[in-house]
């Protein structure tokens, strides 16, 4: 029988340590803050930062849902995220998709403060995490990482395959598994032979948006598959990119969907914001003092 990877105990934790940090803060006065801005009238994503909006809030962490509505064009949408960029008050941005059609959605990421950048979507924030240097990761890909650490699954020295190639989840947790030493293939829309790239996988991520899409011929077995795709059907619930009835028995383990890679994610967008919080407070301290250092000289 497959064990299931949940990830609400890992989130609890996580959004623990958040609040412990957020309540420090606010005894300096700092009251961290998440802006998310959308632009879309899809009732599922405005679920979903009503979600965000209300966890931040029992975390002690503000949160400005900035909703510029499903016409917004590229322009307003920029400057938004500009002027948030420059909000001394507010720690952390999120630009929430899917975006109106047309929209320059790379020129957008660029538009968001490198300090402020919480789900680690500019591309200076991607280079950074390639470079190994300081930088938010996109939460996603760290709840993946998050998850395996949290089970007790070590990367270091197993073959890993990654299903999805997007800047936000694939591409990142293929780099991020790279880095605690495994051995990684990365599979996307144009690999001819799917099962071919995915089934010799000691550790399976797929992170596509197509439900069923991985059966018992994509994996090993033994494998530990982690599911981040997520489908809303008309009637309301969320399906993953695994058939977890047809794994069942072949994987190790699996993550749920929902349950799994989901509220991790959520909880480390938290504390991204609280970090970020705290990073910015000690920039401007360092700088008053610094300041104040040069007009005694
Ligand atoms: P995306 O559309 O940007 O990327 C999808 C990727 O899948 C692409 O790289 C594409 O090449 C690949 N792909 C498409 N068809 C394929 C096929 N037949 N075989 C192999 N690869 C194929 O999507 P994304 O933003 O990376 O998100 C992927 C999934 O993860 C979606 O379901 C999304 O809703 C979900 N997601 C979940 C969370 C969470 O917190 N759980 C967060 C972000 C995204």
């Amino acid at each position: 029988m497959t064990r299931s990877l949940g990830g609400a105990e890992l989130a609890t934790s996580i959004r623990n340590d958040a609040s412990v940090a957020a309540a420090a803060l606010a005894e300096i006065g700092v009251r961290p803050k998440l802006a998310v801005v959308q632009a879309t009238d899809d009732e599922s994503t405005a679920w979903y930062v009503r979600s965000i909006a209300s966890a931040a809030k029992r975390t002690g962490i503000l949160c400005d849902i900035v909703d510029l509505g499903a016409a917004a064009s590229t322009e307003q949408i920029r400057s938004t995220l500009v002027e948030l960029g420059h909000d001394p008050d507010v720690h952390g941005i999120i630009l929430q998709t899917p975006l109106p059609d047309g929209t320059d959605l790379d020129a957008l990421r660029e538009a968001i403060n490198p300090a402020k950048d919480v789900d680690g979507a500019n591309p200076v924030s991607l280079g950074r995490l390639v470079a190994r240097l300081p930088a938010f990761a996109p939460a996603t890909a760290q709840a993946v990482i998050a998850l395996l650490d949290h089970h007790g699954i070590s990367p270091h020295g197993r073959t890993a395959a990654v299903v999805g190639r997007s800047t936000v989840v694939g591409s990142p947790v293929a780099h991020l598994l790279v880095q605690r030493n495994a051995t990684v293939t990365v599979c996307h829309r144009h690999t001819t032979d799917l099962a071919a790239g995915t089934r010799d996988a000691d550790i399976l991520v797929v992170a596509v948006g197509i439900p069923g899409l991985i059966t018992a011929d994509h994996v090993a077995d033994g494998a530990v598959v982690i599911d981040v795709g997520t489908t809303a059907t008309a009637d309301g619930r969320l399906l993953g990119d695994v058939d977890a009835a047809a794994v069942d028995g072949r994987a190790d383990a699996l993550t749920p969907v929902p349950g799994g890679v989901g509220p991790v994610t959520t909880a480390l967008l938290l504390n991204h914001t609280v970090d970020a919080a705290a990073t910015q407070y000690a920039q401007t301290r360092s700088d008053s003092l610094l300041a104040g250092f040069r007009s005694s000289v």
